[in-house]
């Protein structure tokens, strides 16, 4: 990229196209096509046998829980699952491909035609088109460092070959790399939450392409893609979306064109750079799998299949908007994980308050558990505490400021706040007796401000609140205050 920056004015003149290619390892215990396990981080080549290494005659036999997940995240995206579909070889050489060729699906793929609502973080929603979910087995690794002699030699490792996976190939739906960005957290949210993967980025079990145009904002063609490889982080996706689209601009404003080529993104550099020019289908001699029957997905065995899936994030979303009446915002930090979604369900039931609830899980508790470094799963405060903190502040026997300090107390100890307001005394005055007492000392100590409201401003009552607010310790409950005050100064 020359030094002088692309302006704002230049880059605005034209729209960004991206559509993403995401690779989702399936969590099976085994293999797709043999029993060899999968795992991560096991000694070089011993997770191996005939089938996954390709030795001739060994033939494949498909796993029957790998189908499983991928309907599943078929279903998730709302694809129709095809009631027949067909494993293709891909041919073409590679170290880490021992068979000479990789077993995917082409022309008949398991799931089609589906969806993904993604949300933007002005809040705004919009649905992505999901062209196709294809199932296929992983290569091995080429190991180019780490050893002594790395320098001369690549060595091999062939524990992830066979491992299973998906394809997820969306339609160039997205305009920015906020979108494209967004789009794959809630790919991985959607297929972790419904148990098809861990998604554990830095284990590859989530991995992406880009494929970037740009084109004069207003035009209705599309331009000519580049595809961007090995993007193994959101923010490196981010970040070579970014280069990408202002390389391309750049590109176009300068008078050149944007070839149709496969790039890969330079995370020391923070470039994109070409890497060889795009292959195309007819480079692979796609042909139908010999060695595999085709795939056939009953109804019976798809219902199966959706009956046992949870409720998608985007729904539980907009559930708790409308049946706790939380705020969208809260509904979308809630629904991140299942784990905090189950706990704020627990944690509202019992309270019978799901909004302010909301309010303490996604406010007060999140920040307790991001300073201790735990998970919702891990939190010392039971759902069933939250829920019973909120209905003492709603029953009014505890002040949202008493709350306030008994929660940290609860996240300590575990106890629930009954206990800890009944130990140490926090128990909100709206008993009357106790109230008037203060009450009539307050009025006694202040006779300046009782007199001016008593002539007409009426402003002065608020510091009278305060003041009694300040002789009950914070425990009187302000409403009460109010009204007890305004009774006696008439
Ligand atoms: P190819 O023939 O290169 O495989 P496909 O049409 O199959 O291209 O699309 C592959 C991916 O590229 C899809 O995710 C698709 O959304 C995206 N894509 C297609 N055309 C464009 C374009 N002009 N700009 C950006 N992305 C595109
Ligand atoms: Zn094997
Ligand atoms: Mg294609």
């Amino acid at each position: 990229m020359p030094e002088t920056a692309t302006s704002e004015e230049i880059l605005t003149k034209y729209e960004p196209v991206i559509g993403l290619e995401v690779h989702v390892q399936l969590g099976t215990k085994t293999k797709i096509f043999c029993s060899c396990p999968v795992e991560f981080g096991a000694a070089p080549n011993t997770n191996v046998c005939p089938v996954c290494l390709g030795l001739p005659g060994a033939l494949p036999v498909l796993s029957r829980q790998a189908v499983e997940l991928a309907i599943s995240a078929g279903i998730a995206l709302h694809c129709r699952i095809n009631p027949f579909s067909r494993f293709a070889r891909k041919n073409y050489f590679y170290p880490d491909l021992p068979k000479g060729y990789q077993i995917s699906q082409y022309d008949q793929p398991l799931a089609e035609h589906g969806y993904l609502d993604i949300v933007l973080p002005s809040g705004e929603k919009k649905r992505i088109g999901v062209t196709r979910v294809h199932m296929e087995d992983d290569a091995g690794k080429s190991l180019h460092d780490g050893f002594k002699d790395s320098d001369r030699y690549t060595y091999v490792d062939l524990n992830r070959s066979g491992t299973p996976l998906i394809e997820i190939v969306s339609e160039p739906d997205m305009r920015s790399p906020d979108e494209a960005y967004a789009y794959l957290t809630e790919i991985k949210q959607v297929m972790q939450y419904i148990g098809v993967s861990d998604c554990d980025m830095e284990k590859g079990q989530l991995r992406c392409d880009a494929n970037v145009s740009v084109r004069l904002r207003g035009a209705q063609k599309f331009g000519t893609k580049a595809e961007v490889k090995n993007l193994n982080s959101f923010r490196f996706l981010k970040m070579a979306l970014e280069y990408e689209i202002e390389r391309q601009v750049e590109l176009i404003e300068s008078g050149g064109k944007v070839v149709q080529e496969t790039r890969l993104y330079n995370v020391d550099l923070g470039k994109t750079i070409g890497m060889r020019s795009k292959e195309h289908a007819h480079d692979y001699r796609y042909f139908p799998e010999p060695d595999l029957v085709p795939l056939r997905v009953s109804e019976h065995w798809l219902h199966e299949v959706e009956n046992k899936l949870p409720e998608l994030p985007a729904d539980r979303r907009d559930r708790f908007v409308r049946e706790y009446g939380v705020r969208e915002y809260d509904a979308q930090v809630l629904t991140l994980t299942r784990e905090t979604g189950d706990y704020f369900e627990v944690a509202a039931k019992a309270s019978g308050d799901g909004r302010a609830t909301a309010n303490w899980v996604v406010g007060d508790l999140v920040g307790l558990l991001k300073a201790a470094g735990k998970t919702i799963a891990e939190s010392p405060v039971r759902a069933e505490h939250i829920g019973e903190l909120v209905a003492l502040i709603n029953k009014g026997e505890l002040s949202g400021k008493l709350a306030k300090e008994i929660l940290p107390k609860m996240f300590e100890s575990g106890e629930a706040p009954s206990v800890i307001a009944e130990r140490e005394g926090l128990k909100q005055i709206s008993d009357t007796g106790a109230l008037e007492k203060i009450v009539d000392e307050v009025i006694a100590a202040n006779p300046k401000q009782v007199e001016q409201y008593r002539g007409g401003k009426t402003a002065v009552l608020g510091f009278l609140v305060g003041q009694v607010m300040k002789a009950s310790r914070g425990q009187a409950n302000p409403a009460a205050v109010n009204e007890a005050l305004k009774k006696k100064l008439g």
